[in-house]
């Protein structure tokens, strides 16, 4: 591995997890990487004393008796602690299976020299939703989990290298201001990933970084032109266009084999489009089944790209939401050809930069800020800044599920709220998430 500094162990240890915190460990090994170089290697499978799940023989392809004859958990983690000696242990993450079967061997080493692969992991790629062993093996290398400790220590060796790679990218003043709140923080991370050019204040907010509106995003001049051959005389009218759309043997039929079409959403397709060309209200009521997304993003959309407006579509759940940006806008842009869309959520889901700069204040000036689950607020820092700098949207809900339940609800705290924004006032207005 090039570039990986220093000399420490990678250690897996495959376990079953028999509650929070409780792990019955079948296997495990240990790496030691000298810069980068693999020095030496250990393995032994593990008996705790109880039958291994069949799904773990299966998926490991080891027989149940190979594991019987295996070290008891005491004898395993004593000489998994010898041979990391007084290395710093790098390891997924600190809440698994590997400190729990060290502490068996009544040893566990330091939180100091504990390096969690999970916490590169959330500051070299913060916007991966999900930063679990499993994908980011898949997502990062292409591979699966195999059930084998000597197999899955290697595959961490490997990830430390991709994300060793990902963290050099990071823009140099952020790499900087981490480096500096790791250090604050005894994080063991400090004298392995490399630093940035400038020593910058204590936790800088570093919105300076991010892009400046010099006005409103859209401007008229902006708005696509309409596009051609959407001439409504040629192709037809929007309603005749929208449900020939949604007909059998039509655009969206010949994405999904069983499609069937419905008259109801036909007849509230035709009913959308007339009103969009006619600038009419219309409400409409249509029971379940029916088809109520498709048959109004079709005649939407069509009648946008016909005459070069946006579509706004508000919808009363978050749930819609999601559907209609996950899953219906991009079939929908599959059949009838890309567009562009976005998704905007209530101000309540962005971070305010005001709150996230106070925030920081706070923390140069050693003020008390609301602790953090299992993290140092310097680490939460860390972590946030990482995430916040390069973020295309500020939507909290790019934060991974595991990073944010360790912030303990301070990204939250740190949304934006409509009586608490300072709008035209605020400093931060040109470069505001919201
Ligand atoms: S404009 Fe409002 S939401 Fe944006 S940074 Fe300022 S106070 Fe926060």
């Amino acid at each position: 591995m090039k570039g990986v500094p220093g000399e420490f162990c990678a250690l897996r240890v495959i376990a079953v997890e028999r509650g929070p915190g409780e792990f019955l460990p079948f296997e495990a090994a240990a790496l030691l990487l000298v810069h980068g170089r693999e020095a030496d290697a250990f393995s032994c499978l593990v008996d705790p004393g109880c039958r291994p799940p069949e799904w773990l023989c299966r998926r490991s392809g080891r027989e149940e008796g190979e594991y019987r004859r295996g070290h008891a958990p005491r004898e395993a983690a004593a000489a998994l602690l010898r041979f990391a000696g007084e290395r710093p242990i790098l390891i997924y993450a600190a809440d698994g299976a590997e400190l729990a079967l060290l502490s068996e061997g009544g040893g566990s080493p330091t939180p100091e020299k504990v390096l969690e692969l999970r916490q590169l992991a959330w500051l070299a790629l913060p916007y991966l939703r999900d930063h679990s062993l499993k994908t980011l093996a898949s997502s990062l290398l292409g591979e699966d989990l195999t059930w084998k400790a000597a197999e899955e220590v290697r595959l961490l060796c490997r990830l430390l290298q991709y994300l060793m790679d990902a963290w050099r990218e990071a823009p140099s003043r952020l790499r900087a201001a981490v480096k500096g709140a790791f250090s604050e923080a005894g994080n063991p991370w400090h004298s392995h990933l490399p630093g940035g050019r400038g020593v910058p204040d204590a936790y800088p907010d570093l919105t300076e970084t991010l892009p400046r509106m010099e006005s409103f995003p859209i401007q008229e001049d902006d708005l696509p032109e309409p596009e051609n051959g959407e001439d409504t005389d040629a192709c037809g009218s929007g309603a005749e266009r929208a449900v020939d759309f949604l007909s059998a043997g039509g655009p969206l039929s010949s994405l999904h084999p069983a499609y069937e079409s419905r008259p109801q959403q036909e007849a509230m397709a035709r009913a959308v489009a007339e009103a969009l060309e006619d600038s009419a209200f219309l409400v409409v009521e249509a029971g379940t089944g029916v088809g109520k997304s498709l048959a109004y993003l079709v005649p939407g959309v069509l009648h946008a790209r016909s005459s070069g407006s946006p579509l706004i579509i508000s919808t009363y759940t978050r749930n819609l939401q999601e559907q209609l940006y996950h899953r219906d806008l991009p079939t929908l842009s599959r059949a009838l050809g890309t567009f562009e869309y976005a998704l905007l959520k209530g101000r309540g889901n962005y971070l305010c930069l005001r709150k996230w700069s106070e925030w920081c204040g706070q923390l140069s000036r050693g003020e008390p800020v609301l602790p953090l689950y299992g993290l140092t607020p310097a680490e939460g820092y860390a972590f946030l800044s990482s995430w916040m700098s390069r973020s295309p949207s500020g939507d909290l809900e790019e934060i991974s599920i595991d990073l944010r339940l360790a912030l303990a609800g301070t990204a939250e705290r740190l949304a934006s709220q409509p009586e608490d924004c300072l709008r035209s006032r605020c400093p931060f207005q040109f470069r505001c998430f919201v």
